[in-house]
């Protein structure tokens, strides 16, 4: 029983995790998972911007500095590309994280919900005038403003590439209703975006279970850990991302070879490496 007593008081006071270690580094930034962690050296993003700005006016506008810095870039992004539109930001997470409801998540900083680009029937870009629920034929009436909308495919699309394209988003999930992600998907068909960006777009964009809604009305953006943030305190879950390089997405860098050496490499036989030779009739 004494040793036992020992030993929780020793994993209390080590899983404090207060004091710096090489096995308990300094907790920082997005700590935890999005459903059950904190947030600490947030940043605030500022009530507009150039391609965006918020719905409410509440303590509900921080993220990690690296999260929010790549939100506002993406939005910058599809101004300058389309301007005349904003994208209308909803709940990121408190200023120390937490709580937040009636969110299930948004409680370390790698959340965000974004409004959906509309325009007017007549394609005039607006600003989402609120959570409008999109149909699969792309149009959300507003109650309130007793008024049709149209889902401007074109921007969404435009907000998507940028996210996903950004070496520093880390985006690991869109998560949006099937009927909107099919519309986008077909725009950025249609627009002649590769079929590899694409690939990238529909793995990401994702029509959740509850809780959380099936998300017609805006989209959920969620950044996975960095290899630096998982070394402070940053919990990744869900699937990985094979172009995002991470902790669990990727191998390490190799050590770098000189010319010399990666000329030698290339010119070995493919045989000395393994591969099996390829029989005449395999031949191209
Ligand atoms: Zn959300």
């Amino acid at each position: 029983m004494r040793s036992l007593g020992v030993g929780v008081l020793a994993w209390v006071l080590v899983g404090c995790g207060r004091a710096p270690s090489p096995l308990y580094p300094a907790l920082e930034g997005s700590i935890g998972m999005t459903h059950r962690g904190v947030l600490t050296g947030s940043m605030e993003i500022p009530e507009e911007g150039p391609g965006y700005r918020f719905l409410r006016d509440n303590d509900r506008h921080y993220a990690t500095p690296r999260f929010a810095k790549a939100l506002m870039r993406a939005a910058a992004q599809v101004e300058e590309q389309r301007p005349g539109a904003v994208l209308v930001f909803g709940d990121l997470s408190k200023a120390k994280g937490g709580t937040l409801m009636p969110h299930f998540s948004h409680r370390n900083g790698r959340d965000a919900d974004l409004l959906l680009y509309a325009t007017t029937l007549d394609g005039v870009p607006v600003a989402s005038p609120n959570f409008i629920q999109y149909g699969p034929d792309g149009l959300a009436f507003d109650k309130k403003k007793k008024r049709f909308y149209r889902l401007d495919e074109e921007r969404e699309w435009l907000l998507v590439k940028a996210l996903i394209e950004d070496p520093e988003a880390h985006i690991q999930w869109i998560f949006v209703h099937r009927y909107v992600k099919a519309r986008v998907i077909q725009w950025a068909r249609a627009s002649g975006e590769s079929p590899e960006l694409i690939a990238r777009a529909f793995e990401v964009m994702w029509q959740p279970r509850s809780p959380g809604g099936l998300h017609d009305d805006h989209t959920h953006v969620r950044t996975t850990c960095t290899s630096e943030e998982v070394a402070h305190g940053c919990e990744p879950f869900g699937p990985v991302r094979a172009w995002l390089e991470g902790p669990l997405d990727a191998p390490p860098p190799p050590a770098e070879a000189s010319d010399a050496e990666l000329a030698a490499e290339l010119s070995r036989p493919l045989q000395a490496a393994g591969v099996p030779a390829r029989s005449a009739a395999a031949a191209p």
